[in-house]
């Protein structure tokens, strides 16, 4: 789950980040108020959960009230990236004279939390990150030390920051680790930490993106989901409680246990084909539930084909094949689809489906090679 800028660098400057003053608005008053509290010059700031809006135009610079308002519903009525604006935020502008990018993530291959940092921040560090990757700084965080101070000085070092700044530099990367340890965050990123002309360092973006397997410890972050701006396959995912990640390939899988289900992308891979997705429906497959999964598969326009494989346990097969039966009566399934079927009552279930004239399959293995001759076009 990612959060907005504003949510972020509010959670930044309670853990001590410097952040310029400023305040959400839904409308161009809302927007004139704050902008008259502030006084001068500020800075309209589109809040969607997307990089790069700057360069889209979604941050405006307002040089009075009356500006701020006209911008305001200016950026309301953008859509950035195909998201829709729904908030902005006012901050009091800043004069730059540096920007700088730093950042807290997960290094699955070193298997530790990285501090990152570049000389250069600002709208271009993804293009720097690519070019020159030798820019970005990093030092590794023992996950049982946490970052300690030597290792962000060096990187202060590192990116040729001036000795008057190595003090708050440290700082600031130390209680930025102690957001990204106490959020269970996935990524905390400033970007970019300015230096101002009057010599301060300064948060002025904010990204925070929390690992959703820890947000039952975090309810104050759960709460915080726009769910406005989901896609309702994530939404639908979330309420059935079926985990749903979506992939880049055609045939969509349906499958109990998340260990079958990757088994199950596996073998689709093996016979030629590439999954959709994975998708794991947990315990039970209750009608409703089903449904729910197979709305999420077709909501991918990608999907050429269905593979439902399921493994019956506590689960019974005939329970699942009337569930799949019942759910294909209220979601209209517009690809082929195959159903492979063992366990507790499976011949059962096997029956339903035939008798149903659906498509089943027993071995996994005839399952994949069945729905990749479909994805195709050609049978099996
Ligand atoms: P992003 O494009 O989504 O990453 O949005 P940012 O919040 O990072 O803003 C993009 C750029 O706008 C920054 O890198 C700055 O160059 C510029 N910007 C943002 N706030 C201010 C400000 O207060 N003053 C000035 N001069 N520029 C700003
Ligand atoms: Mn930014």
């Amino acid at each position: 789950m990612n959060l907005h800028e504003y949510q972020s660098k509010n959670i930044f400057s309670q853990y001590g980040i410097p952040i310029p003053r400023g305040r959400v608005a839904v409308n161009p008053t809302e927007a004139l108020q704050i902008a008259e509290e502030l006084g001068g010059q500020v800075v309209v700031k589109s809040q969607v959960l997307t990089g790069g809006r700057g360069k889209a135009g979604g941050i405006r610079l307002a040089k009075s009230a009356e500006e701020t308002a006209a911008l305001t519903a200016q950026i309301l009525a953008m859509q950035i990236k195909g998201l829709p604006v729904r908030k902005v935020l006012i901050d009091q502008a800043v004069n730059i004279e540096r920007e700088i990018y730093l950042g807290v993530t997960n290094d699955r291959a070193m298997k530790k939390p990285v501090l990152m940092a570049s000389a250069e921040g600002g709208v271009d560090i993804e293009e720097i990150a690519r070019r020159s990757p030798q820019k970005v700084i990093k030092v590794y965080i023992d996950p049982l030390l946490g970052l300690r101070p030597y290792q962000a000085r060096d990187i202060a070092v590192a990116i040729d920051l001036p000795r008057e700044y190595w003090r708050p530099f440290v700082e600031i990367s130390l209680n930025l680790w102690r957001v990204y340890q106490d959020h269970d965050a996935t990524l905390a990123e400033i970007n970019p930490l300015v230096v101002t002309k009057d010599h301060n360092l300064l948060a002025l973006d904010g990204k925070m993106a929390i690992d959703d397997t820890a947000l039952f410890r975090h309810p104050d972050l759960a709460e915080m989901r726009d769910i406005d701006l989901e896609t309702s396959a994530e939404t639908d995912a979330r309420k059935f409680g079926i985990s749903y990640i979506k992939l880049d390939g055609e045939i969509g899988c349906m499958v109990n246990g998340a260990g079958l289900a990757m088994a199950t992308m596996d073998i689709i891979k093996l016979c030629g084909g590439s999954p959709a997705n994975f998708l794991d429906v947990g315990g039970g497959a209750s009608a409703e539930k089903v449904a729910a999964a197979f709305r999420i598969i077709l909501s991918d326009a990608h999907v050429k084909a269905v593979l439902v494989n399921i493994f019956g346990g506590i689960t019974r097969g005939d329970e699942v094949a009337r569930g799949i039966l019942e759910a294909i009566q209220e979601v209209k399934i517009s690809v082929p689809m195959v159903v492979r079927l063992v366990g507790t009552n499976a011949e059962d279930g096997l029956r339903i489906l035939s008798a149903a004239r659906m498509e089943t399959a027993v071995s996994l293995l005839d399952a994949a090679r069945k729905v990749v001759a479909m994805a195709r076009g050609t049978q099996a």
